[in-house]
């Protein structure tokens, strides 16, 4: 399949670039993280790691050892969102050694980082809501997440078993999407560069490192059963966590889902101005809800900006609504998560309707 191309005429997307260079000149500071991410990053890998050495090695109560399962579950999506994202973008330190590092989180978290540049950084980053191409909003039998997919008889309950559907996303991820893009060589329709050797032992290496730490040692010390019922609640929950707050930001009742022309391939907008279209923010005011999604409710900026640290999308929001005003572009915020969540709701039940 050939990527669809965005129309190259237009200003916004460069008045844009211009604002925020300034921005970052005049105030004299790197786009990329400061000590602030790097002391939130050393917390939540630190969290993560003692949380599970007690589950692990020091057989907690059960319902102790429940909730800290639901916490180990939030901590992946939090250092998901938080270190892995900002490393793989080359925006969490002006470092590279430190950003690979940061980005290869995803690896011990049993996810494999060559599989998520390619298809977050290239695919959906590049090609946002763009059905048959975003493997972000392909999540198909199961929902129909834009008007151009075909619309099955079950999507009317959908918006009642989303929830249940995000669930199985990370473990889903960890022990098969990963492995269906490895052999297929594609992220959905579109192909993948060609993986050099080291990929393939990191990719094996730690696939193989995941099942020590996570099911081999674990089971030898806590048993089968108990070991299954963790685990699973752990990976459900990291998934749930991780699927709302990806949703959030493009499948909501705002956002659009512009297809290519059927002959030429283009898409009619500039590509700046498609990834605000697609892309909505949530509770920006939410200062802790701002901390622990990583800047992920700051979408926009994140999309427009991917290799600018989430630590400065507050300050760079204003620039980007400032222009978005100037060239009567829509900027589609929602004020609360909660807000954000029925409209996501409201959207899968909208399509769910024949
Ligand atoms: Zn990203």
């Amino acid at each position: 399949m050939l990527a669809p191309r965005f129309n190259t005429k237009g200003t916004f997307h460069l008045e844009l670039k211009n604002r925020i260079s300034a921005y970052f000149q005049e105030v004299g500071k790197s786009s990329t993280g400061n000590y602030k991410l790097f002391i939130k990053a050393i917390l939540m890998v630190i969290s993560f790691i003692a949380v599970y050495v007690h589950l692990v090695f020091f057989t907690p109560p059960t319902l102790l050892a429940l909730a800290e399962c639901l916490l180990l579950g939030a901590l992946t999506a939090f250092i998901g969102f938080n270190v892995m994202h900002d490393g793989a973008h080359g925006s969490f330190s002006k470092y590279t050694w430190v950003n690979k590092l940061a980005g290869s989180s995803i690896n011990f978290l049993g996810a494999n980082v060559f599989m998520w540049s390619t298809k977050h950084n290239v695919v959906h980053h590049s090609f946002t809501n763009i059905n048959e191409v975003d493997d972000d909003i392909d999540a198909r039998p199961f929902l129909r997440l834009c008007d151009s997919q075909k619309r099955y008889g079950i999507h009317k309950y959908q918006h009642i078993y989303a929830i249940a559907a995000y669930s199985l996303l990370y473990l889903y991820w960890v022990f098969f999407t990963d492995y269906e893009k490895y052999f297929t060589k594609k992220v959905g329709n579109m192909p993948m560069a060609k993986m050099k050797v080291r990929d393939h032992i990191s990719f094996w290496g730690f696939k193989a490192l995941h099942l020590v730490l996570f099911l081999a040692i674990p089971i030898y010390f806590i048993g089968f059963w108990p070991w299954l019922i963790g685990f699973v609640i752990y990976g459900m929950f990291a998934g749930i966590v991780l699927s709302v707050v990806f949703q959030l930001a493009h499948t909501v009742e705002d956002t659009h889902f512009p297809l290519p022309d059927a002959e030429t391939n283009r898409i009619e907008d500039e590509w700046a101005i498609h990834q605000l279209k697609t892309t909505a923010n949530f509770a920006t005011n939410n200062k802790i809800i701002s901390w622990f999604l990583g800047g992920l409710n700051f979408q926009i900026e994140h999309h427009l900006f991917p290799k600018v640290s989430h630590v400065h999308y507050p300050e760079i929001s204003k620039i980007i609504k400032q222009v978005c005003q100037e060239y009567n572009i829509p900027y589609i915020e929602y004020p609360k998560m909660r807000v954000a969540f029925a409209s996501h709701i409201s959207h899968l039940k909208n399509l769910g309707r024949a």
